[in-house]
């Protein structure tokens, strides 16, 4: 008899554990996966799904405001938010039943159990279900996918407000007249387009002197340009001292340079991080360690139990559906196939931010192959250049490509404008596979397509590698008789 009932279990739901326990179950593991509330997970019900649904609402509001100046009439769009709300759930829905359902991974004969799961010794978990029910089951080996949820920090009096996180956020039906949203990263940034597209009006409030911090400074000024345009108020550089109700109001008392003001609002969002779901798990006392509450793992998603794993957000790296699946993948191919070569990417990394412009980037940041003294060309291309950017109305927008000058090795890229994430794809396949500049400017784009925007940054390779001592050889060897172009501004792009 098996000393243990499963192979793997998988504990976790969500866009890591469903990955892990599909590959693990297609490993031919015996396999269960555990998850306390919805299958699915964050990226499903109250994260990337959700998020970017009402971004899309918040956009055809803005496009019907915006539309004279494609010659249409244009007009205050008529928001009904509750149904606006109601397309959210109907959309979370509809991706939930086409993956994420507990049939499609009980039919790759995977056990999906609902219930809380905790360690009670490093090869047993006990599972507490909703109605009370509990189970106890031992594994050979185990996956930790139990994701974060946000980090919400210790502001006097914000306990008595009725405030807002991801979590509750898609469940309101009434549009907040005004919106404060405490963080300006990724979730707050988004967040603050979508709402003041559908009307609320909106304040950002963040402690440091720039929103979103990970990103490129020169590409985020942009962003935050046009969000200002749009309406999006900002208070920066600002402390949050106390949050207090007043009536109706939530009042958010900030302090700047030593200057304290209020700011009002009648609904409040707190972006103000992601915190890992590790704290009913019981890890202590099977002596998986931690760091600041996230999973510690090494480049295979290995926690130092040799036999069990951990990937996703509970890890603290990269909280992102894309790198969740990612560390799925590494952890239960390590996990059940031991030899097969595999780590995380760390030199690929991803993210968007889907904001109107997008915000994207791959690989390493200008700031990071700085500060590892790395040599390198900043290439760089505006979207006023490129055609259907124009035709679309479409035109603000830089990329940038880091990349070695000879070779053309492409280090990083981050662009910020229309459908940037779709050009950095584009650079994640050339990074991963050692495609150069010089590689993806040779290689026919349709025209006016926006991947050949993609393509017109990589000829900025070829560009800046033109000089004047090459024209005239050239001249010299064939004997032709033109003048030798000036090669001597450094911000040419043809
Ligand atoms: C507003 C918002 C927008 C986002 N947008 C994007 C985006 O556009 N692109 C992107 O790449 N990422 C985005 N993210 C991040 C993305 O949602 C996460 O990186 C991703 O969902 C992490 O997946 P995960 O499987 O690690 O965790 P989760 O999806 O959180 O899944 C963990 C699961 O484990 C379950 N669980 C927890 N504890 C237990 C337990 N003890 N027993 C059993 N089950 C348990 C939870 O109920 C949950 O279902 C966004 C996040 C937010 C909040």
């Amino acid at each position: 008899m098996a000393k243990y009932e499963f192979d793997m279990i998988v504990i976790g739901g969500g866009a890591a554990g469903l990955t892990a326990a599909g590959l693990a179950a297609n490993f031919g593991a015996k396999t269960m996966m555990v998850e306390a509330e919805k299958l699915g997970g964050d990226c499903t019900w109250t994260g990337c799904i959700p998020s970017k649904t009402l971004l899309k609402a918040g956009k055809v509001a803005r496009q019907i405001r915006d539309a004279g100046k494609y010659g249409l009439i244009d007009g205050e769009p008529n928001i009904d938010f509750k149904k606006v709300m109601q397309h959210v759930d109907e959309v979370r829905k509809e991706v939930y039943e086409d993956a994420d359902r507990p049939e499609i991974f009980e039919d790759m004969g995977i056990e999906v159990v609902h219930g809380k799961a905790a360690f009670e010794d490093d090869r047993t978990i006990r599972i507490i279900g909703k109605e009370g029910s509990e189970r106890k089951v031992s594994s050979k080996k185990f996956i930790i996918a139990t994701g974060a949820k946000a980090f919400v920090p210790n502001i006097p009096g914000l306990d008595e407000v009725e405030y807002l996180t991801n979590e509750s956020l898609f469940e309101i039906e009434k549009l907040p007249r005004e919106l404060i949203i405490i963080g300006g990263g990724p979730i707050g940034t988004e967040m603050s387009q979508a709402f003041v597209n559908l009307g609320s009006k909106v304040t950002v409030v963040d402690m440091a002197p720039q929103i979103m911090g990970n990103d490129d400074r020169e590409l985020v000024g942009i962003l935050r340009e046009e969000l200002e345009k749009q309406g999006v108020k900002y208070e920066l550089n600002a402390s949050v001292q106390k949050v207090e109700r007043n009536g109706t109001e939530i009042h958010v008392q900030v302090e700047r340079d030593g200057v304290s003001r209020i700011i009002k609002g009648d609904a409040l969002l707190m972006a103000t991080g992601r915190k890992a779901n590790t704290s009913g798990l019981n890890l202590e006392a099977v002596g998986v360690k931690t760091e600041n509450g996230n999973v510690i793992v090494n480049e295979s998603c290995r926690t130092n139990k040799s036999h069990i794993y951990a990937a996703g957000d509970v890890t603290g790296r990269y909280q992102f559906t894309h790198m969740s699946d990612h560390m799925a993948k590494i952890a239960a191919t390590k996990a059940l196939l031991k030899f097969v070569p595999m780590k995380i990417e760390k030199n690929m990394v991803s993210w968007v931010t889907f904001t109107e412009p997008e915000l994207a980037h791959v690989g390493k940041t200008e700031q990071q192959l700085r500060d590892a003294g790395e040599k390198f060309e900043v290439y760089r291309f505006p979207y006023s250049k490129i055609d259907r950017a124009l035709a679309e109305g479409e035109t603000i927008g830089l990329v940038k490509i880091f990349a070695k000058k000879l070779s053309g090795k492409i280090l990083g890229a981050t662009a910020v404008g229309a459908h940037a994430g779709e050009f950095i794809s584009e650079y994640a396949l050339a990074i991963k596979n050692g495609v150069s500049m010089r590689g993806i400017a040779d290689t026919i784009h349709p025209y006016p397509s926006w991947g050949l925007g993609a393509r017109r940054a990589a000829d900025q390779w070829y560009i800046k590698n033109q000089s004047e001592w090459s024209v005239k050889l050239i001249k010299a060897v064939f004997g032709y008789r033109g003048e030798v172009p000036d090669f001597s501004d450094p911000d040419r792009i043809v």
